[in-house]
């Protein structure tokens, strides 16, 4: 064979390769597209109250952290619980050959993507419709709500019946589904402990697509695997949550203290009394944006003067919130056992920040420093609670530059 054969004979070889390459390739493409594409169209076939939604799905790929932006394939709007179950359960019967995940998505308000399907299906909580929120009174008073709901909404109709849930995040327009998959932490959580700990009873969409009621007392291991378990224990359609008798009014109060060993020493001082505060909660103030300004806004104008007058000068300061509820007749008695508490502890004596409000306006107070953030213009997203009683990124909405501690 002369040199030129040679050659021809190893370029129609690399021919040869190259086009069984790209015949194996355009294979692999064209399995790929017969397994996923269908299945995920399939789902035009199910019988649903709700909608799926195909094309406009962008909106359930984002996240309030704003940093994972993966779009799912399709997005269930459901109307009832059914819907759920049926989606679910033909997934399920796709079997392991398909690599389509399901994620419900309560408020969004996750900061990781935790919400998200990347080519699969999200479940849009709050389209369900199914049930209203239906307080019980009586010795052991509780609420049944759909898990889409907000908590601002569940906390308006407890109070209607005079009742509240007993433990809280610091923002409530998150979705009860949303906070229980992770623990639901605020400054009721020292005597209360965290939202997953005030649930009598769940109803839960498994991951085969039945609808199954867990609590303590039946199908305990799904009950305790679902709250805080991240939604991967199936969706949660319902909750029974613990209610209290709810105050009419808060007495709210913030201390700053430059010394960490002090400021920590009397904020478990005060979670470990047995007559002490119904709030506490712990910040740290990086104060580099004159926060100060902004947070004495909620407070006027019933801050004592001094208090208005207050320099940090740019120093790392501690801040002490607490609350004391009451109710119109008590305010005498309120305002003694609030003296007894505030002496004993060893804050800077011109920063106590003081003030009256109703029970509904403190709970709600994050959203209403968002609202006028959101009106200013200032949209920036950065809290993270970390779901224990640890130091946590700030509340921007709050206050900025503010980490907490959950007592
Ligand atoms: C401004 C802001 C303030 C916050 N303040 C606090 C606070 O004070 N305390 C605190 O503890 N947390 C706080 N968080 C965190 C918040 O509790 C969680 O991010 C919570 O998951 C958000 O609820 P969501 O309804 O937006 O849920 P999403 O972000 O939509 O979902 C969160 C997770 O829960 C899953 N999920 C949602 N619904 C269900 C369901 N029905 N069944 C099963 N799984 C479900 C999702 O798949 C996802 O994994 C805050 C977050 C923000 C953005």
């Amino acid at each position: 064979m002369g040199v030129s054969s040679i050659h021809s004979f190893v370029e129609n070889m690399l021919t040869t390769v190259k086009f069984l390459m790209i015949f194996f390739l355009s294979r692999i493409a064209m399995q790929t597209m017969n397994t996923d594409t269908p299945s995920i169209f399939s789902l035009r076939t199910l019988s649903v109250d709700g909608q799926f939604n195909f094309h406009n799905v962008s909106h359930a790929g984002k996240d309030f952290g704003n940093r994972f932006q993966l779009p799912p394939s399709a997005v269930l709007q459901p109307k009832t619980i059914s819907d759920i179950s049926v989606t679910i359960k033909h997934v399920y019967q796709m079997g392991q050959s398909s690599s389509i995940t399901v994620a419900a998505r309560g408020h969004g308000h996750s900061l990781q993507g935790q919400a998200q399907a990347p080519g699969g299906i999200v479940v849009q909580m709050e389209s369900l419709q199914e049930s209203e929120i239906h307080v019980q009174s009586g010795s052991l008073p509780y609420v049944d709500v759909s898990a889409g709901e907000l908590w601002i909404n569940v906390l308006r109709e407890s109070l209607k019946h005079g009742f509240t849930p007993k433990s809280w995040t610091d923002y409530l327009h998150l979705t009860v589904g949303g906070t229980l998959s992770n623990a639901g932490i605020s400054g009721q959580a020292f005597r209360h402990g965290p939202q997953i700990s005030n649930v009598h009873q769940l109803e839960i969409v498994t991951g085969k697509g039945q609808v199954v009621t867990c609590s303590p007392g039946e199908n305990a291991d799904l009950f305790y695997g679902a709250l805080g378990g991240l939604g991967q224990f199936g969706i949660i359609t319902k909750a029974r949550i613990a209610l209290e008798p709810a105050p009419q009014m808060v007495k709210w109060i913030r201390v700053l203290y430059s010394d960490f060993t002090t400021f920590t020493q009397d904020q478990e001082m005060l979670i470990s009394s047995k007559k002490t505060f119904d709030y506490i909660e712990g910040f740290v103030l990086i104060n580099r944006t004159g926060i100060l300004n902004n947070w004495r806004s909620s407070f006027n104008p019933q801050d004592p003067i001094q208090a208005t007058h207050f320099k940090s000068e740019g120093k790392t300061l501690f801040c002490l919130e607490m609350t004391k509820n009451f109710n119109a007749d008590e305010t005498d008695i309120m305002n003694q056992e609030v003296h007894r508490l505030l002496s004993r502890l060893r804050y800077i004596p011109s920063t106590l920040f003081q003030s009256e409000v109703t029970y509904l306006e403190f709970l709600d107070r994050v959203h209403v420093s968002e609202v006028k953030l959101r009106s200013k213009g200032n949209d920036r997203r950065s809290k993270q609670p970390t779901g224990s009683s640890t130091c946590v990124p700030a509340d921007s909405y709050s206050q900025n530059s503010a980490l907490y501690l959950t007592g």
